[in-house]
C-alpha cells in the first residue's frame, strides 16, 4: 500500500485508535521522512475534518517539496561542467555513467573525468564505463592532485567542443574538513575556465535521515545545486525524498534505481507524490 494510503484511510473512517495512530507513525518515520515532519503530518491530520483530511496533508506534502527546477543546468555553445559530490559508497562512480548515457542519448557530446584519485578502482571503473558507452575519460595517476585532473578535464572537453564535462569526485566524509577543502579547491580549479554549472550531490537513500546530515554540511561547504537520490530500488524509504527537499529546498533532480547504466530517472516530483498518495 502506498505510503500515506493508510493514513488517508484511517482519518476517512473517523474512527482512529491511539494504537492507530502509533501504527501509522511508526509506519511513516521506518519511511525516513523524520520524526519532525511525520508529527506534523499527524497533527494535520488529527485537526482536520476527516472529509478534508487527505486534501490538506497532500497540500501541505507537495508544499514541502522544492519549488526549483528539476532539469540539468545547460547553456548552449559552451562547456556545462557538472561535478558529483558525496560520501563514499553512495553511487558517485555509476551515477556519473549514468547521466553521461543520458546525455548521450538526447546526442549531447560528453566528456568523463576520473578525479577519485584515492580509489584506483574508482579510476578503473570510470574508465570501463567509458569504453562501453564510447565517451572519453579524463584520468590522473593514482593519488595525484584531484584539482590537476579536472584542470586537464576542462581542456581536454573544450578542445573537443563537448557540451557537458562530468566529474567524478572521490567520497569524502562530509565531517572531515580537509576533505571538504580539497573540494573546493576542485572548483575553484575549474571555474578559472569554465562555470560549474551543477554541483549534485549523490545521496544513498538507504541511509535515510543520516543523508539530510550530508546534504546540509555539503551545501554549507560546496554550493550544492541539486541532488541525485541513488538506491531507491526496492527501497520503502520513499519519505526522504520529501525530507530532504523539505530542509534544504534544494531539488532532487535524478533518481537512481538499480546497478545498470539505464537506471536512471530525472525525478518527477508529480509521479513520486502519486506512488505515496494513490
Ligand atoms: P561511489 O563510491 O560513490 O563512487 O559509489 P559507486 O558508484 O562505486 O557505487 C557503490 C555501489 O552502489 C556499487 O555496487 C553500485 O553498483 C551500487 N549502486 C549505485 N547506484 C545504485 C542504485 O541506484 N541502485 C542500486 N541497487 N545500487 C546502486
Amino acid at each position: 500500500m502506498s505510503l500515506f494510503k493508510r493514513l488517508f484511510n484511517a482519518v476517512k473512517s473517523n474512527s482512529v485508535s491511539a494504537s492507530d495512530w502509533d501504527e501509522i507513525r511508526s509506519n511513516l518515520i521506518e519511511s525516513d521522512l523524520g520524526v519532525k515532519l511525520v508529527d506534523e503530518v499527524i497533527a494535520i491530520a488529527k485537526k482536520s475534518k476527516p472529509e478534508d483530511a487527505q486534501a490538506a496533508i497532500s497540500g501541505v506534502i507537495t508544499g514541502w517539496l522544492s519549488g526549483k527546477s528539476r532539469e540539468l543546468n545547460y547553456e548552449a555553445n559552451t562547456l556545462n561542467t557538472i561535478l558529483l559530490v558525496g560520501v563514499n559508497g553512495t553511487g558517485k562512480t555509476t551515477t556519473t555513467a549514468k547521466i553521461a548515457n543520458y546525455l548521450k542519448i538526447k546526442d549531447l557530446q560528453i566528456t568523463l573525468a576520473a578525479a577519485d584519485t584515492f580509489r584506483a578502482a574508482a579510476t578503473e571503473q570510470l574508465q570501463t564505463w567509458g569504453e562501453r558507452l564510447d565517451i572519453p575519460v579524463v584520468t590522473g595517476k593514482a593519488n595525484s592532485d584531484p584539482a590537476a585532473v579536472s584542470f586537464e578535464a576542462v581542456s581536454v572537453a573544450s578542445d573537443a567542443k563537448s557540451d557537458y564535462l562530468i566529474v567524478d569526485t572521490a567520497g569524502r566524509l562530509h565531517t572531515k574538513q580537509g576533505l571538504m577543502d580539497e573540494l573546493g579547491k576542485v572548483i575553484r580549479v575549474i571555474e578559472k575556465q569554465s562555470k560549474v554549472s551543477e554541483i549534485l550531490l549523490v545521496i544513498d537513500a538507504t541511509t535515510g535521515q543520516n543523508g539530510i546530515t550530508q546534504a546540509k554540511t555539503f551545501i554549507e561547504a560546496v554550493g550544492v545545486t541539486g541532488f541525485v537520490i541513488t538506491k531507491l530500488d526496492g527501497s520503502a524509504k520513499g519519505g526522504v525524498a520529501i525530507a530532504i527537499e523539505k530542509e534544504t529546498g534544494l531539488p532532487i533532480k535524478f533518481i537512481g534505481t538499480g546497478e545498470s547504466v539505464s537506471d536512471l530517472a530525472p525525478f518527477d516530483a508529480t509521479s513520486y507524490l502519486d506512488s505515496l498518495f494513490l
